[in-house]
C-alpha cells in the first residue's frame, strides 16, 4: 500500500489535515485505534475560535456548524459574589463559536468518506518507522492483516498517548511539562443552559464552569482533586457543588436534568520540541496539551494541520519545501503563546491548596483589574477569540 501522507489518528487534527490535503489534490490514507462510533460520541471541547470556523469553512466542512452551533459574543466572569461580562466583540470585532468537537469529528469523517479516500477504523499496532530516511513506512494490522504503508510523510495527529511522537528517538525531543494539582470533574447534561454566554467562575470552594453544547444540552464542570472518583460524586452532590459555585436563585436558574456523561480530566501543560523530526510532523496534542480553562486545544489541533496542509501543498505543489522546514518554528510560535494565555487563566480562576492570603487577594484583584479596565479585558479577549495564524 501507498500514499502521499500517512496519517495517524482520526481526531480532528488527522480528519481535517486529510480534508486539506484532499482539497489540494494531495493523497492521503488516515489509520485510527478506534471505531468509528467511538469517535463520533467522545465528548471533549466545545469553544471554535473565529479562525477555527474559518478553516472548517474553508475545507468545505462548516455547512452544519453554521446552522447549528452557537455564535457567541462574550463571556462572564465570575468572582466574590458577582457576574461580569466581558463584551468580546466589542473588544476584539469577533466571536467565538460553541460547537461540539464531536460533531466536528462527525462532519470531518462525513467529508472524508464522501471523497472515497482511505480511513481505516479499529487498526492495531501502529508503528511509523524509516522517517529519518526518504522512505518512511507505517506499519500496522488491521482485521487481523499484518499492512505495510509507504509514504512520502508521516503526521503525527495521534493524540498525546499515540506511537508518533513515543517513536522519536528521546535524544532528539525537548520536553516541557507542568501538571496542575486539580483535574475538572465535567458532566454533559440535558438541560437548557442556565446562562446565554459562558461562566468562568472563581470561587472559594473552587473552579467552575458553565458552557454548553446546545439549547438543550449542558456541559459543566468542576475543580476537583486531580485522583477524583467519581463514585464520591453522585448527581446530588455534583449539581448542588455547582449552584453553589456559580450562583443560584435569583442569581442563575441553573436546572437539574439528566447527567448523560461524566468523566474526570486530568490537568496539564506540554510542549514536545520540535514538531519535525526527518519526514514526521507532530501536529495537535501529539505535540503539545493546554489546560482546558482557555479553551484551545481543539484550535490548536485546527491551526498546527493548516499550516501542515500549507506547507506540504507548496512542496508537491511548488517543489518548495522552505515551509515545511519551517513548519515547527511557525508553529511553536504561536503555541507557547497559546500555552501561556491557557496557563495565565488556570492560574487565575482557581484555587491552589497551598494559597497564601496574599494570592488569594492578588487573584480577585487581578479579575477586579480585568473587569474594569479596557486594555486588561482586551487582552483576554483578544486571546480568547485566537491570536493570528
Ligand atoms: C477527556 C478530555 C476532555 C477535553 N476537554 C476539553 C475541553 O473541554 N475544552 C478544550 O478546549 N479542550 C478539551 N480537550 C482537549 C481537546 O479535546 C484536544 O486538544 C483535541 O482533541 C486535540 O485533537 P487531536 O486531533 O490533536 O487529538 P485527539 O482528539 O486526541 O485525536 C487523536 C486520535 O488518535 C487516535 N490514536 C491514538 N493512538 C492511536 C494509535 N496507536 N493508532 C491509531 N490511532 C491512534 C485516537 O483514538 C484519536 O482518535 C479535552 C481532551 C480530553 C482528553
Amino acid at each position: 500500500m501507498r500514499t502521499q501522507v500517512a496519517i495517524v489518528g482520526a481526531g480532528p487534527a488527522g480528519l481535517l489535515l486529510a480534508q486539506l490535503l484532499h482539497l489540494r489534490g494531495i493523497d492521503s490514507v488516515v489509520l485510527e485505534a478506534k471505531s468509528r462510533h467511538y469517535i463520533e460520541h467522545r465528548v471533549r471541547a466545545g469553544v471554535l475560535e473565529h479562525q477555527s470556523v474559518d478553516i472548517l469553512n474553508e475545507a468545505g466542512v462548516g455547512a452544519r456548524m453554521m446552522r447549528e452551533g452557537l455564535l457567541h459574543h462574550g463571556l462572564m466572569l465570575r468572582f466574590s459574589g458577582q457576574v461580569h461580562r466581558i463584551d468580546l466583540t466589542a473588544l476584539t470585532g469577533r466571536a467565538v463559536m460553541i460547537y461540539g468537537q464531536q460533531e466536528v469529528v462527525k462532519d470531518l469523517v462525513a467529508a472524508r468518506v464522501a471523497t472515497g479516500s482511505p480511513l481505516h477504523f479499529e487498526v492495531e499496532d501502529v508503528q511509523p518507522q524509516e522517517f529519518d530516511t526518504d522512505r518512511p513506512r507505517v506499519l500496522f494490522r488491521s482485521g487481523g492483516t499484518q499492512q505495510v504503508l509507504e509514504c512520502d510523510y508521516i503526521a503525527g495527529c495521534d493524540g498525546f498517548h499515540g506511537p508518533c511522537r513515543v517513536s522519536i528517538s528521546p535524544t532528539e525531543l525537548k520536553l516541557f511539562e507542568r501538571v496542575y494539582p486539580f483535574a475538572w470533574l465535567g458532566i454533559l447534561a440535558e438541560t437548557p443552559p442556565a446562562s446565554e454566554e459562558l461562566i468562568y467562575a472563581n470561587h472559594e470552594r473552587g473552579f467552575a464552569l458553565l458552557s454548553m453544547r446546545s439549547p438543550t444540552v449542558s456541559r459543566l464542570y468542576l475543580q476537583c482533586a486531580p485522583d477524583e472518583s467519581l463514585e464520591n460524586w453522585p448527581d446530588e452532590r455534583i449539581w448542588s457543588e455547582l449552584q453553589t459555585r456559580l450562583g443560584s436563585g435569583r442569581d442563575l436558574d441553573l436546572r437539574i436534568g439528566p447527567i448523560l456523561q461524566k468523566g474526570v480530566t486530568p490537568m496539564r501543560s506540554f510542549v514536545a520540541e520540535p514538531m519535525r523530526h526527518g519526514r514526521l510532523f507532530l501536529a495537535g496534542d501529539a505535540a503539545h496539551i493546554v489546560p482546558p480553562t482557555g479553551a484551545k486545544g481543539m484550535n490548536l489541533a485546527i491551526t498546527d494541520v493548516y499550516l501542515l496542509a500549507e506547507a506540504l501543498a507548496r512542496h508537491y505543489r511548488d517543489g518548495q519545501d522552505d515551509r515545511l522546514n519551517e513548519y515547527s518554528a511557525t508553529c511553536l510560535r504561536r503555541i507557547w503563546k497559546v500555552q501561556r494565555f491557557s496557563w495565565w487563566m488556570t492560574m487565575l480562576l482557581h484555587r491552589f491548596s497551598d494559597d497564601s492570603e496574599f494570592d488569594r487577594r492578588r487573584q480577585l484583584a487581578e479579575l477586579d483589574y480585568i473587569t474594569s479596565s479596557r486594555v486588561g479585558a482586551q487582552s483576554l479577549a483578544e486571546n480568547y477569540v485566537g491570536l493570528p495564524l
